[in-house]
């Protein structure tokens, strides 16, 4: 049997996609994380810590493992693993994405760099440090422009500013963001670079697809259909397949390929975003992981065959580049957090879920829960999916289901 390296950070929620598609696919699941589990004695070759933090010593201690027991392909299941997993995968001398590819994907600033460098569209942008004085660096910069850090993830510390005075306001509010001595610890050396980009106005669409020997297979567009302009960018409604035209939608696979070629991904999944306008398609980013939270959900692929399924399969080097989509269209809502408080009450979930065109609400906040919206935040109340015959309907069908809801915070 082939065994996979799960690389499960403590906050993912895909531990359960990933051993439910293991365990259907006859694979056998190392699960690695940080804390000792205190069931990893019992189950020697199913269980192992890593230091994530370090990956020359995670892959030194994932070769020892190794010895023991062979792992035929490691998966970094979200982002904060994506470079550690790399660095295994090549003491472990598997195909994977380099140490260096998987590093740019996860830097922001190394990502513009490489991609205005290769001449995929990508914003005008601005480096700047959180030490220096931000109103010179609010005089450099064009406007309305996008203050982000370099480091983070789900639109943390994303913030939009239309002139010099909402720049220093935003670039204070970043430096609070990133002073948190966890996020501090995370970001490291890079805790205090951050980026001014020019605001792409648009449509935006996320990307989901894989990478086989450097080449960038679509499956999935979806679209964003709620505005994100700012002030703070909180991803709530995907939908697939996409109503965009079917040149836009060239247009963004064409990008996004272009996009993983200079960033040197050469194997695994990608998830990016782009934004559509007149001028074209523009990279906001590409991620060498799959989607997040439990939005994968909304993906099905011939048969019921999970992206969860997709990824172990391709991970083991096998063809699956003939898998497609379901024929029907399909969306997932990242319920947004409305204001800051403690969760007291949630209602209206039988509701929601007896609705047509509505498959599941998941509420993954629990109660009693500090809640936090975007900037300083980073998580959703939870998720609902639908599955129906058109995109229009998903969406419509979302928004339903989310009016039925009721969030008592206090
Ligand atoms: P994260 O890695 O935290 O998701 P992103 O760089 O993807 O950060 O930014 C989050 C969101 O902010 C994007 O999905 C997009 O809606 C918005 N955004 C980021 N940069 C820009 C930009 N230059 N122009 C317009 N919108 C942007
Ligand atoms: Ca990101
Ligand atoms: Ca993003």
């Amino acid at each position: 049997m082939p065994r996979v390296l799960l690389l499960l950070p403590t906050t993912t929620y895909r531990t359960r996609a990933f051993v439910e598609a293991a365990l259907k696919l006859d694979v056998d699941v190392v699960a690695a994380s940080e804390r000792p589990s205190t069931l990893a004695a019992n189950n020697p070759q199913g269980l192992v810590t890593l230091n994530f933090n370090d990956p020359e010593r995670a892959a030194q201690q994932t070769v020892e493992f190794a010895t023991r027991f062979p792992i035929d392909a490691v998966i970094p299941v979200d982002e904060d693993t994506a470079v550690v997993a790399a660095s295994i995968a090549q003491a472990l001398k598997l195909s994977h994405n380099s140490v260096e590819a998987a590093t740019t994907a996860k830097n922001k600033l190394l990502m513009r760099q490489v991609l205005s460098r290769a001449r995929v569209q990508v914003p005008r942008f601005w480096h700047f440090s959180l030490d220096e004085a931000s109103r010179e660096v609010a005089a450099r910069v064009t406007y309305p422009c996008v203050v982000k850090p370099v480091f983070l993830s789900t639109s943390r510390g994303v913030m939009r500013a239309d002139d010099e005075k909402e720049f220093t306001a935003a670039a204070r509010r970043l430096e609070q963001i990133v002073s948190s001595p966890k996020v501090a610890r995370r970001g490291g050396e890079l805790a205090r670079e951050a980026l001014a980009e020019e605001f792409i106005p648009g449509v935006e669409v996320a990307v989901e697809g894989l990478v086989t020997d450097g080449e960038f297979k679509m499956l999935a567009i979806f679209d964003k259909p709620d505005p994100l302009n700012g002030p703070f960018f909180e991803e709530t409604i995907y939908v697939t397949p996409s109503r965009l035209a079917r040149s836009a939608q060239q247009e963004i696979v064409d990008t996004t390929s272009a996009a993983t070629r200079a960033m040197g991904l050469t194997k695994g999944p990608v998830h990016a975003e782009l934004r559509v306008n007149e001028r074209g398609s523009w990279v906001i980013e590409v991620a060498a992981r799959s989607v997040g939270g439990l939005c994968s959900r909304a993906l099905s692929f011939d048969g019921g065959i999970s992206l969860e399924e997709l990824i172990i399969r391709h991970s083991l080097v096998e063809d699956v580049s003939s898998i497609k989509r379901e024929a029907r269209a399909s969306g997932v809502m990242m319920i947004p957090i409305p204001r800051a408080g403690i969760l007291k009450e949630v209602t209206g979930i039988e509701r929601a879920k007896a609705m047509a065109d509505i498959e599941d609400v998941v509420i993954t906040a629990h109660l009693t829960q500090e809640l936090l919206p975007p900037p300083e935040g980073a998580s959703y109340l939870g998720f609902i999916f639908s599955r129906a015959e058109a995109p229009e309907c998903v969406e419509a069908a979302l928004r339903a289901a989310h009016a039925r809801l009721e969030f008592g915070i206090e």
